[in-house]
């Protein structure tokens, strides 16, 4: 290895490893398999949303906004927080619109925590969420969701709280589970953060994508929340744009103030145009919102079926978009090497359930599927996965 590898890499990354979710959209790309691993739509974006976009780039929205957003969007996004939650949001002190969520969460973790700073992760977990605390030098720790419901133990979540602990970074609706968490457990996940000083960090992306009588609740939506709560979310998965990397941060203003400064020498902004175009989308009537959660409770239907015909089991997500499916009833115990094998024989690309946990044993009778799909994307991969599995 030449000298270089070693000397110009930082001990902070030192521990990444490629994300296995972009490596598998490369592999299906090779294999010409069906993309059921990375969580990106097959289908187009709303009119609507695609035409207010070309608008505002003829409309010369071409330089940059200001740092922390584009005002309209700022202000629709307080607007979408009164319309769908009741809540009173600052667009001025408490927005700060930022390049996706994935930015939002990096942005939030390096203005709030410091090295050695504890942050509680719950098992499984976004994989982004790893990485995000190696680069502000925080330390994990991980409470387990316990399948089949993916519920937690109170005890267990309040055993990884410590006087060290500075924040608890949540996802709700849960990527990969499709856990839509309760009030109750927001209630007790609050009393903790209240009784060790710590903040939440709540990625709440998929806060429109829930199923039958599953109901998202803001954590910031709880009164004595609302001053130690850092809410991330973004267009992409709402209004199926993940390209166009347009999200935002919603926090009490003296963290925002953080935030800011933060997303400032980061990136500067998000695209100026989109950002236009991101506000029309908010504005969006309450039918989209209403055909949005029926479309994707058909996707996930067309799925839930196929997978259990093909052996797997697996609990209905009750939000997001990703099924976990359990390869032990189907005859398989590693998932890793089944993705891999699935990818390059039966044309199917998922992601293996390791890539979302620390413990890798916990992690390896599972595989994420995810449903952002066409329907007829849906059905072929359905096929080619009832025949495969059957044959491997
Ligand atoms: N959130 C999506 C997923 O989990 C996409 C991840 C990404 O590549 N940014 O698949």
């Amino acid at each position: 290895m030449p000298e270089n590898a070693d000397r110009f890499r930082a001990a902070r990354i030192a521990g990444f490893t490629e994300s296995v979710i972009r490596e598998m959209t490369r592999l299906a790309l090779r294999h010409g398999a069906v993309n059921l691993a990375q969580g990106f739509p097959d289908f187009p974006a709303p009119d609507a949303v695609k035409e207010a976009a070309a608008r505002a780039i003829a409309a010369d929205r071409n330089q940059y906004a200001v740092t922390w957003g584009a005002e309209p969007l700022r202000r629709a996004i307080a607007g979408s927080y009164r319309r769908f939650y009741g809540m009173e949001v600052d667009a001025d002190a408490e927005v700060t619109v930022v390049c996706g969520s994935t930015e939002g969460m990096i942005a939030s973790l390096l203005a709030t925590t410091d090295p050695d700073d504890e942050v509680v992760l719950f098992e499984p977990f976004y994989e982004n969420y790893g990485p995000d605390t190696d680069l502000c030098s925080a330390r994990r720790r991980y409470v387990k969701l316990h399948p089949p419901d993916w519920s937690f133990d109170l005890k267990e979540l309040r055993a990884a709280f410590s006087q060290k602990t500075k924040a608890i970074i949540l996802n709700n609706p849960h990527n990969p589970t499709g856990k839509v968490f309760t009030a109750d457990e927001l209630m007790q996940i609050s009393g903790l953060c209240l009784e060790f000083g710590a903040l939440c960090i709540t990625d709440e992306i998929y806060e429109h994508i829930t199923y039958g009588d599953a109901m998202h609740v803001p954590m910031a939506a709880l009164p004595w929340m609302r001053d130690r709560t850092v809410t991330v979310s973004s267009a992409s998965k709402t209004y199926s744009v993940t390209g166009w990397r347009v999200g935002w941060v919603v926090a009490p203003p003296e963290i925002t103030a953080s935030i800011r400064k933060v997303h400032d020498f980061l990136t500067v902004g998000a695209p100026a145009p989109l950002q236009y175009a991101a506000a029309e989308a908010l504005a969006l009537p309450d039918s989209y919102f209403e055909q949005l959660k029926s479309d994707y409770a058909a996707r996930r239907r067309i799925l839930m079926e196929a997978l259990q015909k093909a052996g797997l089991h697996c609990t209905a997500p009750q939000g997001a978009y990703y099924v976990m499916a359990d390869i032990r009833p189907a005859g398989f115990a590693d998932g890793g090497g089944l993705c891999r094998t699935m990818v390059e024989r039966i044309r199917v690309a998922a992601v293996p359930g390791s890539s979302f946990f620390e413990d890798q044993a916990a992690g390896a009778p599972w595989i994420r599927f995810c449903f952002c799909k066409k329907y007829e994307t849906l059905e072929e991969a359905g096929r080619l996965l009832v025949e495969g599995l059957r044959a491997m």
